[in-house]
This record gives C-alpha cells, structure tokens and sequence, in this order.
C-alpha cells in the first residue's frame, strides 16, 4: 500500500513536489503558512493539516520543504511541531538546503523519541521539481532510506544515498560551492572578454566545447547575452547556501577562501538591490567595476 506523505513546506520547490507524489497515488497532508499554496495543493487532491502536529499525526512519512535551518528546526521541535505529533517508527525527511550541522542537531532531537531523520536536499531547480526529475543527495541510515526510496524516485530522476545523517546537505554545500565560483569565473572571462574588444557570443560559442565548457556555462551566458536575471535560482538564497558552507567549513577546520570571496560579491549585489535576481546576475558586479555590458552584438 502506498505510504501517507506529510508535506511541509509549498513553495517554488515544495509545490511541485507534493502534486508529483499525489499522481503517483499517495495520500498527500500538507501545510505551509501561506494559505494560498495550500489551496493550490488541495486543489490536486491533497488534504490540509490542521497543524504541524496534526499533519505528523495523521501520516507515516513527513517531508519538510522550507528555506533554511531556522525554519526546519521550529517546524519540527517547536511547539506544536512534528515532534510532538510523530509516533516512535515514523520517517522525517528534511529536503531543504539547510546547515548540516543543523540537521545532525534534530535528527539527534527526533531520535530520543524513536523517529528517524534523512536529510534529502535537491538540485535541479523548479523546471526539474515540476518534471519529477530532480537530483535528491541523501543521508541518514540506510533502512530508512531503503523504506522511502520509491516516494524519492517520484519527485528525482537520480536519488544517490551519500552517507550519515548531514551527508546530503554537505553534498549540497559542494554543489553550491561549485555552482557559484563557476558563474564567478565565467563572469570575470566575460567580462574581459568584453573589455578586449572581442564579442561575448564569439568567446562562448569557442571555449563551449572545450574544457572551459559547463553545464553552468550553457545555462547562464545565453541568459545574460539576453540580459535576463529573472530567477531561476535567486541571489539570495545561493547567499544562504555559501554562508552554511562557511559555518560548516569552520565547524570542521576545512578551508574555502574562494567561497568567502564569491559571497561578498553577493552581498554587494544584494546591498544594491538584486538579492531577487537569479544568480547568474552576479556578472552584474563585474560589469560595474570594468564599467562595461556583456550582451549580445557589442
Ligand atoms: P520558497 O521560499 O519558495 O518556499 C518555502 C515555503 O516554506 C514557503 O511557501 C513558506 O511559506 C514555507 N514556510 C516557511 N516557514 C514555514 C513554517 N514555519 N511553516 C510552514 N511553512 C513555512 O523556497 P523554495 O525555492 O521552494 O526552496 C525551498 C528549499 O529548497 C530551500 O532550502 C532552497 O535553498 C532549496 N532549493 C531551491 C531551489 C530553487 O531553484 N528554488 C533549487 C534547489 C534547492
């Protein structure tokens, strides 16, 4: 019998998510504070908890979707919260991009009542979200894992155990690492590119073969050539990312100087006021100090 889902958390992520897991046939509980994501996921067949409480009450498996660590650990250790709602035996997955240090932190909460943590964060972005085709990073013991696998399968197209409990979201971390000195690097090259006198679309269509070539590169230059930083992925939340790298990284005694450098520039561009702009806007920063636009036919 298709496990009941809990889902916390409808956002540009969560929402999609739910509506995949309600296709596939599974009873979907959700709750977010916003009522009218809530009417939308009712809408494709899920009912709505009364609380959070409520919610881990009625179901087995509790998905949690939310921004960041604060939110997951008031939505489930506070009051009237999942904690106090879940029964010894049920599966909390945390698939938000949140601190792993926090996510060892309520997973040694939740066990001391018998419920079980895997921290599930995603790359692929709402496009992805909505296909079903998300990469999920997992981590957390592996029969909870083997007991929530196929409800993965329905909202990832690679779901990939990593390690303990905090492995998925360091997985993440890295991810985001990688993601953001890629769109720095490319943005530096362009903008000298631009600078030199040589045209923008040129440069790319050259290197994009070779080694300078990335799935970052093929996703961004043809957005800012059009001068589109409509997100996508927002500045400000690839901020939260770093700024959970950096605490991580101090945790551990690892070093990441290029990390640190990559986030002031984002704060800069938030300080001007393109926190809401997608990340590949960091060009932007760029821009200003060479005084200069990448577009196309300059
Ligand atoms: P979002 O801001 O669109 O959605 C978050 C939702 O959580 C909102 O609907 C909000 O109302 C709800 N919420 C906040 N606090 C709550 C509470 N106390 N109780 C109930 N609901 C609450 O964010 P998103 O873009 O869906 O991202 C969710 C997570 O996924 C983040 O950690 C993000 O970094 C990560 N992520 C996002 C993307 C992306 O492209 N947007 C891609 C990969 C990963």
């Amino acid at each position: 019998m298709n496990k009941s889902i809990g889902f916390i958390g409808l956002g540009i992520m969560g929402k999609p998510m739910a509506k995949n897991l309600l296709k596939a046939g599974h009873t979907v509980v959700c709750y977010d504070l916003n009522e009218n994501a809530v009417k939308e996921v009712m809408e494709a067949g899920a009912s709505a908890g009364k609380s959070l409480r409520d919610v881990a009450e009625r179901t087995d498996v509790i998905i949690t979707m939310l921004p960041n660590s604060p939110h997951v650990r008031e939505v489930v250790l506070g009051e009237n919260g999942v904690l106090e709602g879940a029964k010894a035996g049920k599966i909390l997955v945390d698939m938000s991009s949140i601190d792993p240090i926090v996510s060892r932190e309520i997973s040694a909460a939740v066990s001391k009542k018998g419920i079980i943590m895997l921290d599930a964060p995603v790359s692929g972005g709402e496009p992805k979200a909505i296909d079903g085709t998300l990469s999920i990073m997992v981590g957390g013991p592996g029969e909870a894992f083997e007991k929530v696998k196929k409800i993965l399968e329905k909202m990832g197209a690679s779901v990939v155990m990593v390690g303990d409990i905090g492995s998925g979201n360091v997985t993440k971390l890295a991810n985001q690492i990688i993601v953001a000195l890629n769109i720095a690097g490319m943005s530096e090259a362009m903008v000298l590119a631009a600078k030199a006198g040589v045209e923008p679309e040129k440069v790319y269509q050259a290197i994009r073969g070779g080694l300078a070539g990335s799935t970052v590169l093929d996703a961004k230059v043809p957005m800012i050539l059009n001068r589109n930083f409509k997100p996508g992925f927002r500045i400000e939340l690839h901020i939260k990312d770093l700024l959970n790298a950096i605490n991580a990284a101090e945790g551990v005694g690892a070093q990441i100087p290029l990390t640190s450098q990559v986030l002031e520039i984002m704060q800069n561009l938030k300080t001007n006021g393109k926190a809401q702009n997608d990340h590949g806007g960091i060009i932007q920063y760029y821009e200003q100090l060479a005084n200069i636009e990448v577009k196309k036919n300059q």
